[in-house]
């Protein structure tokens, strides 16, 4: 049983840890929950859409492992499944965060089971848990199984998704996401032949003002005021536009094809899928139902209602990209499914239209 001063720092060492992954990159905006043991049948976790800037200790929900009730004012992360499967599956995990960080996400859309690293003689692996939706309880299971099937693994990467990392304390956990993380990248930077970072580079982005286009760059050129006149005629939902020009992005809409999500941030922010455009085809690339509209060797350009949630379109884009550039030149990518694309997308719109923060 813990002492109240035990449990007040729990609450606050959960703070600490969102906020240091969040300046670390390992988590982006409130992508990601944090939660930690209270004891065989309790777990504090972080709430459902709260900027992590804006937590206070005493917001965070404790949720019963019994039956998944809750104490407290604020709704638990819509991930507290996967958190129960741990605690009730290892006694060694007292701490866990999971984080949609991008090599390991990225490791988890190749189809592999695991991920393989080997330092100084030592070989350790990172099991790949299966695919399921998010907040399902087959997601859950699938970590689970993972867990139990590694005893001497704190990392598990969650396929299509991102990953979880868990130690007996909050650093030992940090500690363990970053570890992955390492490793992740390492085995993308070699195998998959590409040392193309996470980036947001910024285009000629604009907004619009009393029904008028303001763009940001005063020497914004006609061909891309066309692109940004053409979105703005077909979808009245969109009042700001982020131009990206990430190397990853500029890779991708150099080829003309059609972009399928591999990952779920994807599916849910972005869209089902995307088109890019050759640069005659550029009227139809603009859909009801996708948030991103490629021109042709020149980027793309993220949809939202303000810049706040065209950045959150443009940093998931990137990471698609680079997804995709990963599954590429590893050979084979585990493209997700255009049913449960289609679930996650339609989901999140009725639910979060508005806040596009609150990816889980
Ligand atoms: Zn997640």
């Amino acid at each position: 049983m813990k002492t109240k001063e035990e449990i007040q720092k729990l609450r606050q060492d959960i703070i600490d840890v969102c906020l240091s992954l969040l300046d670390n990159g390992l988590i982006v905006r409130t992508w990601g929950n944090v939660s930690a043991k209270l004891d065989d049948e309790h777990f504090l976790i972080t709430p459902s859409g709260i900027k992590y800037e804006d937590l206070e200790p005493l917001m965070l929900p404790v949720v019963d492992m019994n039956d998944l009730s809750y104490e407290g004012e604020f709704k638990p992360s819509s991930e507290m499944l996967v958190h129960k499967a741990i605690y009730s599956s290892r006694r060694d995990a007292e701490f866990i965060v999971h984080t949609h960080q991008t090599y390991a996400s990225l490791v988890g859309t190749l189809g592999k089971t695991k991920l393989k690293v080997e330092k100084n003689n030592v070989r350790i692996a990172f099991p790949i848990a299966d695919y399921a939706l998010p907040g399902t309880t087959k997601l859950a299971e699938n970590v689970k199984k993972s867990a139990n099937l590694f005893p001497e693994t704190k990392s598990i990467i969650m396929s299509n998704h991102g990953s979880v990392s868990f130690g007996r304390s909050a650093q030992e956990a940090v500690n363990e996401a970053y570890r992955l993380e390492k490793a992740s990248k390492a085995y993308i930077n070699t195998i998959c032949r590409t040392q193309i970072k996470p980036a947001t580079d910024e285009g000629y982005s604009s907004y619009l003002e009393n029904g008028k286009i303001v763009y940001e760059k005063a020497d914004t050129p006609n061909r891309v005021k066309q692109i940004h006149e053409l979105i703005y005629a077909k979808r009245s939902d969109v009042k700001y536009i982020y131009h990206i020009r990430s190397e990853a992005v500029l890779l991708i809409s150099r080829r003309a094809n059609h972009m399928k999500p591999l990952l779920d941030d994807f599916a849910q922010i972005v869209g089902t899928g995307i088109r890019i455009p050759t640069s005659e085809g550029q009227r139809k690339s603009v859909k009801k139902t996708v948030n991103a509209v490629f021109s042709y060797n020149d980027g793309a350009y993220c949809l939202g209602e303000s810049r706040d949630e065209a950045m959150a379109c443009a940093i998931v884009l990137d990471k698609g990209c680079l997804a995709h550039i990963a599954a590429t030149r590893f050979g084979k990518g585990n493209f997700l499914s255009y049913f449960d694309c289609y679930k996650m997308n339609s989901n999140y719109r009725k639910n979060y239209s508005n806040l596009s923060h609150l990816v889980k």
